[in-house]
Order: C-alpha cells, then sequence, then structure tokens
C-alpha cells in the first residue's frame, strides 16, 4: 500500500462534538500543546487506521470563519496555511441551521471537505429528519451521519475522508454560494485580476481572495501585501472601489450583505433536507388551511360540512333505526300476548313502552351527530370553524373562541356552557352563555326527526339543517342585541390557536362518542322513563266510561250499515269498501281515545294551555308534549308517543301515522320545530346556567327570553305559512 500519511482537521461549532469524535478516533496517542503564538489549546492526535498513518487535529471550536477571534483565525490559517488533506466538519444535527453557516464558509476555502452530521441520536429524538443524499448533492460534500459518544459511525467517517484525501483533485466545478449580481459581478472584476502567477505567490483560491476582499478582511488583506508587495497594490485598490460601489448600492457594509446572503442560501438548503415531524405536520397543515380556511371558500366549506353532518346524521341513522323500530315493536307485541289486559299491561305497553320505545330509536341519530363533533374536535377542524366564524364573531362583540362552546351546543348544552369557562372576560361568558341554547341540541334532534321525517318526506335532512341555521342566526342576532344592551364591551383582543391537524385514531373517537352518548341513555333510564310513567299517568286517569257507550253504539251501527252495503254491492267493489269501513272504524277509535284524553287531567292541562299554542299552530297534545320538554327535550317525543299514538298499534310508526292522521299540518310540524329550536334550556341546562353566571337572574333570563322568542318565532312561521298557503 502506497500508504501516504493524511492529515485530518476536525472543524465545527463549540460543543458539536468535536472532542468527543477526537478521542474515540485517537484513544490515548493525544497530544495537547498550544496554538503557536496564542493561548488556544492544540489538540494532536496519531493513529494508524485502515492501514493509513492519520494525523488528527482538533481545531478550536467556532461559528465561523470571520477573522474576529482568536479561534476563527486559528481555525481558518490552519486550513489555508497548513492544508490537512481533508477537514471534517463536525455539525451538530440537533443545530442544523446553525452548524451550517460554518460549513458554507468552510465549503468556500479550497480544501477537501466531509460533513459529520453528530448527535444525530439527539435529532432523531426530536423528531428532525435530515435528508443526508440531499444535503451532500446540494453542497457537493460527502455526508456521514455519526454519533460520537457512542463511535456510531466513525469508521464510516474516516473512511470517507480517506476515500476523499485518495480522489484526484479538489473539486474545482463545486457549486457556491452565489450572492447577488451585484456583488458577483464585484466579485468577477477582482477575479480577474488575480492573474496565475499573484494567485500563485498568494496560495488561495481565487473567488474566495476576492471575498476576502470584499468583505474588507483584515487577514487576508495583510497576507496580500505580505507575500505579494507591490503587485497587490493594484487589487487592494480596486477592492477598495467595489465596496465603494456596493456600499452605495446597498447602503449596507458589503461584509453584511454576503453575511445575510449566505443565510437566505442556508435557510433554502434546510427548506430542501430539514424536517421535523411537527414541521411536516404544520407543513401539511398549512396546505390544507389554505383550503379550509379560505377568504371565500371557508365558511361555504364549513356549512358544508355541517350540513353533510345532519344529512348523515339523518340517512345513516335510518337504518339501525329500523332495527330498532322492529326491536320495539317486537317487545311490544311479545308483551302484548303475554300480559293480561288491565292496568299493569297499559302502564308497560302505553306508558313505557311508547314513551321510551319512541326515543330509543334516536339513538344511532344521537350515536352519528357525536362522532361527527368528535371528528370536527380529534381532526383539529374545531378550531378553524371558530377561526372561520372569528369575522361573524366580531359581528356581535365576541370573538372567535366563543364559536367552539357554541358547536359544542350542537351536542349537548351543559358541556357547551362549562366549555366558556375559557373565556377570559366574564361579559363574553355571560353573552355566550345567554345565546348557546340557541344552538340546537342533539336531544332536540328526535324531535325534529319525528316533525321533518313525518311532514317533508325526502327533504327533512334540508329542513332540519335549516332548523339547525336559524338558530344560529338567531344566536348571533341576540347575541348583537345583548351586546348593545345589557352587556356592553369591547371584545379583547387574542390569538387563535390552529392546531396541526392530525389523522384522528378511529378508537378516540369512538371513546369521545360514547363517552358523551352514554348521557343519552343515561336519561332514557331516568327521566324519560319516569316522564313517560308521570304522562301515563296523567293521561289515564281519571278514569270515565260514559263515553264508550256512546261509541260502542255508533260501531254497532257502522258494522251494520257496512255489512248490508258489502253483500248488496258487486264483487268488485267489495274490497274499496272494506277498506272504508276499517278507515271508519279506525278513525272512530281515535275519537272515542280524543274524548276519553279530554278529560282526563293531562287532557284538562292541555285544554287549559291550548290557547297559548293555538296562535302558533300546535294543538293542545303538541302543547303538552312542549311543556314536557323542560324535562328534557327527547320527552317532546315520548309525550307525544303516549298521546298521539292511539289504538292498538303500538309499532313504533305509530307515532307518524298517529300524527298525520291528527290533521297536524306541514306548517304546523315547522312551527313546532322552530319553537322546539328556541324554547327554554331543559333542566340540566338550566341549572348549569345558574352554576355558570353564579346569578339565578340570568337563569330566569335565559329562561323568559328564550321562550318568548321562541313563541314569536313560532307565530312568524305559522301565520305567515298560513298567508302564503291563503294567497297559493
Ligand atoms: P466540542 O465542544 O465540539 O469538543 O464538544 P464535546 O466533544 O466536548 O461534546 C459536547 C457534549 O456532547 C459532550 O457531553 C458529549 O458527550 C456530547 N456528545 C458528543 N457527540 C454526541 C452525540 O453524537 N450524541 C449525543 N447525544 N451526545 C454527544
Ligand atoms: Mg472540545
Amino acid at each position: 500500500m502506497s500508504a501516504r500519511p493524511l492529515t485530518i482537521a476536525l472543524a465545527g461549532n463549540p460543543n458539536s462534538g468535536k472532542t468527543t469524535i477526537f478521542n474515540t478516533i485517537t484513544g490515548t496517542r493525544q497530544k495537547v500543546g498550544n496554538w503557536p503564538g496564542v493561548t488556544v489549546e492544540k489538540k494532536e492526535g496519531r493513529v494508524e487506521k485502515f492501514g493509513r498513518s492519520l494525523t488528527i487535529i482538533d481545531l478550536p471550536g467556532t461559528y465561523s470563519l470571520t477573522p474576529f477571534s482568536i479561534e476563527e483565525i486559528v481555525a481558518r490559517d490552519y486550513i489555508l496555511e497548513q492544508r490537512p488533506d481533508v477537514v471534517i466538519d463536525i455539525i451538530d444535527a440537533s443545530n442544523l441551521e446553525r452548524s451550517l453557516y460554518l460549513a458554507t464558509q468552510l465549503r468556500e476555502l479550497d480544501c477537501k471537505i466531509v460533513f459529520a452530521l453528530n448527535m444525530i441520536d439527539l435529532a432523531r429524538s426530536r423528531g428532525v429528519k435530515i435528508d443526508g443524499d440531499k444535503l451532500s448533492s446540494l453542497l457537493d460534500v460527502p455526508v456521514v451521519f455519526t454519533v460520537g459518544n457512542r463511535r456510531e459511525g466513525i469508521d464510516a467517517l474516516l473512511k470517507c475522508a480517506i476515500a476523499l484525501a485518495d480522489a484526484d483533485s479538489p473539486p474545482e466545478a463545486r457549486r457556491r454560494v452565489k450572492y447577488s449580481q451585484d456583488i458577483e459581478a464585484s466579485l468577477r472584476v477582482l477575479q480577474e485580476m488575480i492573474d496565475p502567477s499573484l494567485a500563485a505567490r498568494l496560495g488561495y483560491n481565487a473567488r474566495w481572495t476576492a471575498v476576502k476582499l470584499i468583505e474588507d478582511d483584515q487577514v487576508i488583506k495583510a497576507h496580500l501585501q505580505a507575500r505579494a508587495g507591490e503587485a497587490s497594490q493594484p487589487l487592494l485598490e480596486a477592492a477598495q472601489q467595489q465596496r465603494r460601489q456596493l456600499y452605495e448600492r446597498y447602503n449596507d457594509e458589503p461584509e453584511i450583505i454576503t453575511t445575510d446572503e449566505r443565510y437566505g442560501y442556508i435557510s433554502g438548503i434546510i427548506k430542501e433536507v430539514y424536517t421535523t415531524s411537527t414541521q411536516e405536520r404544520v407543513d401539511i397543515s398549512r396546505h390544507i388551511d389554505r383550503l379550509l380556511t379560505n377568504r371565500f371558500l371557508g365558511l361555504p366549506i364549513f356549512f358544508l360540512f355541517i350540513w353533510a353532518m345532519f344529512q348523515a346524521t339523518f340517512s345513516l341513522g335510518a337504518y339501525p333505526m329500523d332495527w330498532i323500530e322492529s326491536a320495539v315493536g317486537a317487545v311490544s307485541s311479545i308483551l302484548d300476548h303475554l300480559l293480561p289486559a288491565g292496568m299493569v299491561k297499559a302502564l308497560l305497553l302505553d306508558g313505557i313502552v311508547a314513551g321510551v320505545g319512541s326515543v330509543i330509536v334516536f339513538l344511532p341519530n344521537i350515536l352519528i351527530l357525536f362522532f361527527c363533533i368528535a371528528l370536527f374536535e380529534d381532526t383539529g377542524y374545531m378550531s378553524r370553524a371558530a377561526f372561520l366564524m372569528d369575522k361573524v364573531m366580531h359581528l356581535i362583540g365576541l370573538h372567535g373562541k366563543s364559536f367552539i362552546p357554541m358547536l359544542m351546543g350542537f351536542g349537548c348544552n351543559v358541556p357547551a356552557i362549562m366549555a366558556t369557562r375559557t373565556l377570559e372576560s366574564r361579559k363574553d361568558r355571560i353573552l355566550t352563555i345567554l345565546i348557546t341554547p340557541f344552538m340546537s341540541c342533539s336531544a332536540k334532534l328526535p324531535v325534529y326527526i319525528v316533525l321533518a321525517g313525518t311532514f317533508f318526506g325526502a327533504r327533512a335532512g334540508t329542513v332540519i339543517f335549516a332548523i339547525y341555521l336559524a338558530g344560529i342566526l338567531l344566536a348571533i342576532l341576540f347575541g348583537r342585541l345583548f351586546r348593545d344592551a345589557l352587556l356592553k364591551g369591547e371584545d379583547a383582543p387574542f390569538v387563535m390557536e390552529l392546531p396541526p391537524y392530525r389523522i384522528p385514531m378511529l378508537k378516540s373517537l369512538l371513546i369521545h362518542m360514547w363517552d358523551r352518548s352514554k348521557m343519552f341513555l343515561r336519561k332514557m333510564g331516568g327521566v324519560i322513563l319516569a316522564g313517560s310513567i308521570v304522562i301515563w299517568v296523567l293521561s289515564t286517569f281519571p278514569r270515565q266510561y260514559d263515553t264508550s257507550a256512546s261509541f260502542a253504539a255508533q260501531r254497532e251501527s257502522l258494522t251494520a250499515r257496512y255489512a248490508t252495503e258489502i253483500t248488496a254491492a258487486a264483487d268488485a267493489d267489495r274490497g274499496v269498501l272494506q277498506v272504508e269501513r276499517d278507515q271508519q272504524m279506525r278513525q272512530l277509535a281515535r275519537q272515542q281515545e280524543e274524548a276519553r284524553m279530554a278529560d282526563t287531567y293531562l287532557g284538562r292541562l292541555g285544554r287549559w294551555i291550548a290557547p297559548v299554542f293555538a296562535p302558533i299552530g300546535i294543538d293542545w297534545r303538541g302543547g303538552v308534549a312542549l311543556l314536557t320538554g323542560f324535562v328534557a327535550k327527547e320527552v317532546v317525543v315520548s309525550t307525544m308517543g303516549v298521546l298521539y299514538a292511539v289504538g292498538d298499534d303500538q309499532g313504533s310508526e305509530a307515532l307518524q301515522e298517529a300524527l298525520r292522521a291528527s290533521g297536524m299540518q306541514p306548517i304546523s310540524a315547522l312551527s313546532m320545530m322552530v319553537f322546539v329550536l328556541l324554547y327554554l334550556p331543559c333542566v340540566a341546562t338550566t341549572a348549569t346556567i345558574r352554576r355558570e353566571t353564579g346569578s339565578v337572574r340570568w337563569m330566569l333570563f335565559s329562561i323568559t327570553y328564550t321562550t318568548a322568542v321562541a313563541w314569536l318565532a313560532a307565530l312568524l312561521v305559522y301565520q305567515s305559512g298560513r298567508l302564503l298557503a291563503l294567497a297559493a
């Protein structure tokens, strides 16, 4: 082996691991002294490695090669004057940007250089990824990853350095830092003045010398004068002139411009080669946000999402809903067959199964709704929605942050009102608490589904969406009103945090969804069960039988009349007559039930409150159902289940059929939905309002104003609907 001994210098920032790597390579064979003329420690070591005799020099740690400190001058002079075969730049990979400044300066020198990306273990543990191949090809420098204190990559580093030392020539055609046009022009002027004989006397690369002269490097200027004497004079004068020109051009020292441009170059490299997992997520998020929080598209997309959520809630929910309905129907008919007629059976079938059964079918819808809300929260879209709504919220003197509790209100108002705790100003909190109940909670959904499903068919999803939208708009309207009249104040400035988007884990989505839906099920066994029983009792007692005799007589005469008609009729007409007869019988049964109900406690209550609900197109049964909704909004449906679902048919389709048969018009259904949307919050929410505002006054205010608004809005809907119907 021709084994030429090699000198390898280690350069790098302080604390990049130079000494560690030096010790790793040289072991104990070290010579510690001082650099000539200065009190900077110089470490030198000799080793035999891969059949080569290597001299390793630990250069002083520096951040750059400008001649401002002794360490920098020592390190640069050593490389320039002693010309080691290879310089290894130890780069702290966990601090890439800072390390690259020295690296770019080393690269401008005319020496062979290898990058050791040290501390790569630290970088990786912080989620940093560095594309070594890319860095290598961008800077035209071999790159080796090392972990100095664990000897990892050290052999590879040495092999790489030896190979580079043995390679023929310094890579002349290397890409270099490119400066801006004016500086490059000045560099060219100076470079042309450095003819080969001058260059030979200097011993430096012409371009590098030109750069140093433009930067007014005193050390290089002194070297130049010492080595070239008189011959350096024109060059030094030209350099001064170029510097003056550049100063006029930039109004700044040229060395400041070159430093800036090197940093610009470095940040370009960093963009290409450096990613952190957070960085990556932030970048992706920025791209997604460009669309989702776009000035023009953001809000339409948001409303599209919300609309899609309700569509999914309604249409996807329909399938499992059918299964639960069949199950409820099955339970009901099994009980019907098993139990002897009597009070217990009536309570079970007409009270509990009809009441609870009419609500439990909405479990799938509520699960889907909560799933969607969990999806918004876990992906990070929720805060985008708040950001998008920020402008709108400013209309009411609130900021986007208040929209998060409002959006949560779609799920349940109790946690939503508690979420207002994140707002700093008390006035903001009270304002948000007052308007959040207009955000239609999931308990109201069953009411909409029954009413919209019965009266609006295929357009039910859209109608429900419109109801929700109306809630949002009224919340905004009343927010403005309250801000101006009751809770005057400035909205505090704030910064909306937009965390990076995350792909949510299905498991955590399901947990979130389930946590919230459990409350629905608990209500089912609690207030809804109790409510159903109470409603049944109130609608059963006092029992009065006086009407039944007259209905029995009517039934008999009806049967007799159809019997003669059917015998007289032609064969073809008999079927029609039978259907007609069954219809009339059902109607009679309904009338009888209504007559019976009218005398019960509930009927009396209903008659008493009927005048309040008549102007908004809701009959006494609807009125009673709405009253019971104070307990929990789902109870509106279970009460309707008990009040409307008349006759023996206890299938869950019964309520829809009965509603249609009751003569309710679509406009009444709409009016009722609007009323449900807006009127007083349920008991749990009311209690939360009292707790969170710390005042009974605000609670009472909330109850009164929402109910008043509900009644007026329903009046508007119903009466204008009637006018339109009359006009048409
Ligand atoms: P110098 O100032 O460049 O000579 O740096 P040193 O060699 O004194 O190292 C500074 C610190 O970094 C020491 O505590 C080393 O143990 C540690 N160190 C060196 N290389 C690595 C590495 O690759 N990974 C980690 N985690 N620590 C390192
Ligand atoms: Mg050291």
